[in-house]
């Protein structure tokens, strides 16, 4: 099926139109028409090649929300016109005790991801959302609730799941005090999540301006940590430190900011290591730990959550044409909070 895009043909251009051809529709395949497609930073590290190893064309994209055109003869979980979502991975092997587990994302095997991937074909290249229409199997697809805004939507099936699967996990709740590194697409659904499921939520910020949104998303702290002095006035502070931060900084200053116990959970990926002073870690028993996305079950549990407590992402809708504007927004923090392309317009 003819799709029309937005594609990087080669490492860090400029994003241009570009046309491909889906796959035909099989048994237990879904067809979608994407209505919002969210910008993640991993799209941008990806497109300009910082994590190694690209492939081109890439079509980026992989916080997918639209709604179900057709189904294949053997699908059950779906039926057209329903609201559905597709996140970071669209396969996986399915045999291992990872993916039996509902940890798709830790797959043994390696997820398949939403594109810049090859799908289990070995052959062809995934190509993700920043597109009109979407095949998937049914399989590694969500239910979307009807009761949201659908653009605020999009980016939960990145962002949302990235922090909700790390607050799970590390019993972020009522007596914890948690802080959020960088409020950004991600950093800022973290604060939602914290503040819903009952934590101290402080947010640690190198834009002082953001004050006021933080603020407003529920946190009841914000920190600027413009001023370094900060890292000594809340030394031994925090129970869990979430780290959504997409570039280098020194992750020694921040671990500090952990109390005995405390546990730093890298969920950010920039290009280059952090150098880790491990004394950071000894002189308070603490932990680094790290996070990625979450599975399906979960993935769906988080959007029903959502459903339930009226959790969105705060979005900037735009129009495909404005995608290279977006990322260099994006990369200078100026962003409120996550870029939403209208695929419409395609
Ligand atoms: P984003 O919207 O650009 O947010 C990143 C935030 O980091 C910025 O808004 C900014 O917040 C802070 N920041 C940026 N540069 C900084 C600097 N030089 N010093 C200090 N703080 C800085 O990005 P995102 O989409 O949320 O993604 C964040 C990171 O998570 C990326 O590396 C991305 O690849 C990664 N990621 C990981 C997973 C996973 O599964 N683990 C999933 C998705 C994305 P302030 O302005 O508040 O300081
Ligand atoms: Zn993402
Ligand atoms: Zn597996």
């Amino acid at each position: 099926m003819n799709t029309r895009a937005y594609a990087a043909m080669t490492a860090g251009a400029d994003l241009v139109p570009y046309q491909f051809d889906r796959r035909e529709l099989g048994a237990h395949d879904v067809a979608l028409d994407i209505a919002y497609s969210g910008i993640c930073h991993s799209d941008i590290h990806q497109a300009r090649e910082e994590w190694g190893d690209a492939l081109f064309p890439m079509v980026p994209g992989h916080e997918i929300a639209g709604t179900v055109t057709k189904v294949g003869s053997a699908v059950t979980k779906f039926k057209v016109g329903d609201l559905i979502g597709v996140g970071v991975f669209v396969d996986s092997c399915r045999l291992c005790e990872n993916c039996k587990a509902g940890l798709e994302q830790y797959c043994l095997d390696g997820m398949t991801g939403t594109y810049n991937s090859y799908e289990r074909d070995g052959t062809t290249l995934a190509m993700g959302g920043y597109s009109n229409y979407f095949v998937v199997n049914e399989d590694y697809a969500v239910h979307i609730p009807s009761n949201l805004p659908l653009q605020g939507v999009a980016p939960l099936l990145c962002a949302g799941i990235t922090l909700y699967s790390p607050i799970k996990h590390w019993n972020v709740g009522p007596g914890k005090k948690v802080a959020v590194m960088g409020l950004g697409g991600l950093g800022h659904m973290g604060v939602k999540f914290a503040v819903a499921m009952g934590a101290d939520v402080t947010v640690l910020s190198h834009s002082p301006h953001k004050q006021a949104d933080a603020l407003a998303m529920g946190a009841h702290h914000f920190i600027s940590t413009q001023d370094e002095a900060v890292f000594a006035a809340h030394e031994k502070k925090f129970d869990v430190i979430l780290n959504t931060i997409s570039a280098e900084i020194d992750i020694n200053q921040y671990l500090s900011l952990l109390k005995l116990n405390g546990t730093l959970v890298v969920i950010g990926l920039p290009g280059k290591p952090y150098a880790l002073q491990v004394g950071a870690l000894l002189g308070a028993r603490r932990s680094m730990g790290g996070s990625m996305i979450g599975g399906i079950a979960e993935l769906q549990e988080m959007l029903d959550f959502c459903g339930k407590h009226n959790i969105v992402s705060d979005v900037e809708v735009i129009k495909p044409d404005y995608i290279n504007a977006a990322y260099k927004r994006t990369v200078a923090s100026d962003v409120k909070y996550r870029f939403v392309i209208d695929t419409s317009a395609l």
